[in-house]
């Protein structure tokens, strides 16, 4: 009898989109953890990854259990574990707690609900693990770094729900300025005129579990560099079912690839009974042009090989560079060969006249 295989347990996906990594676990019902270390966030915490922990900021779309499981056992890993910076708790009034406070951004809906979550573990675990709740209303933001902040959007699920844009402040020379020296750009401005205006620059969009909505044709997602989106079914016969659970259908998302200039658009939260083969052949049949550019987190192989291209590509150019430098040291090798030859030619010269 052959012995029983020991079970296999699931494996990180991983993308990565310059200059971000995309990284997590993302299976409909089962777990979604969606980090993007680069950004310092992670969205959604259903399940705790040890990569997850060195996330400062959690971006929760709703309370579903497969978005939430992972959170009291995250914020107790960082505790444990001291990760992040020293800081306080805030809603206490207590003195510095020992260790780190993860931060959870989350629909005002889910402040209070959460806050007694948490306080329900504290007479399980018998002490206080240190957190930071912020409710973040549709519209407002988060800031994540400097210019760099996490805006909600209001999305429709049968729960409450947000989807979450990471955008870039930066300030741009005004159309009316475009052709002026420098000077006279220095100049106006310090006679106090405005010469730049503030620009947005949706980074990564998140859509979080919802059904399809004006809210996804919206800049935030329109112009985002990468946008992560749920897209649950994509057997035909199951549009009723996207519409019950409000998911988003592979044909819905088909539609939005129209609208979405993104480079990469990253596939999370397919159903477990949608196999990856299945899946990446109704991806093949209906993306069209648009297939260079969409990705499903989960499929290993295509990411894997995709990453290998990446390193062949950036070790390729690399050598190229060190060959193009080489040969520019031999040809200035080569110059200098040259004058020290002139050069001798007019010692011998001296020499010869001395
Ligand atoms: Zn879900
Ligand atoms: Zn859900």
């Amino acid at each position: 009898m052959l012995p029983s295989p020991p079970p296999r347990e699931g494996q990180l996906g991983f993308l990565y989109c310059p200059p971000y990594r995309v990284q997590g676990i993302s299976v409909a019902g089962e777990q979604t953890v969606v980090q993007v270390p680069e950004l310092d966030v992670c969205f959604d915490m259903g399940q705790c990854t040890r990569a997850s922990l060195s996330a400062s900021v959690i971006a929760l779309s709703h309370a579903h259990m497969d978005h939430i499981g992972g959170l009291p056992y995250w914020f107790s890993q960082r505790y444990f574990q001291k990760i992040g910076a020293e800081t306080h708790l805030p809603d206490t009034g207590q003195p510095p707690a020992r260790g780190s406070v993860g931060k959870v951004v989350c629909h005002p809906e889910l402040e209070a609900p959460l806050r007694a979550m948490l306080r329900a573990w504290e007479p399980l675990e018998r002490q206080r693990t240190p957190s930071e709740i912020i409710p973040l209303a549709p519209e407002e933001e988060y800031q994540l770094k400097n210019n760099v902040t996490l805006r909600a959007i209001e999305t429709r699920h049968t729960v409450p729900s947000l989807g979450f844009a990471v955008i870039e402040r930066r300030s741009k020379l005004k159309e009316e300025f475009k052709d002026f020296p420098q000077e006279r750009l220095r100049a106006l401005r310090q006679a106090g005129t405005e010469i730049t205006h503030p620009v947005e620059i949706p980074l990564v969009a998140y859509t979080g579990d919802t059904e399809p909505g004006e809210f996804l044709v919206r800049n935030e997602f329109a112009k985002a560099k990468i946008v992560i989106v749920e897209c649950t079914f994509f057997e035909p016969e199951h549009r009723g079912r996207a519409n019950t659970g409000k998911h988003i259908h592979v044909e819905d998302l088909v539609r939005l690839l129209h609208v979405w200039e993104a480079e990469s658009v990253v596939i999370v939260h397919a159903s477990r009974r949608t196999t990856i083969p299945y899946a990446r052949e109704r991806l093949q049949a209906l993306c069209g042009e648009h297939l260079p550019r969409v990705h499903m987190l989960m499929d290993h192989r295509m990411n894997r090989q995709r990453y290998d291209a990446q390193v062949a590509a950036s070790q390729a150019l690399v050598a190229a560079r060190e060959a193009a430098t080489a040969s520019r040291l031999a040809e200035s090798a080569a110059a200098n060969d040259a004058t020290l030859v002139d050069e001798s030619d007019v010692r011998d010269a001296d020499e010869s006249s001395g």
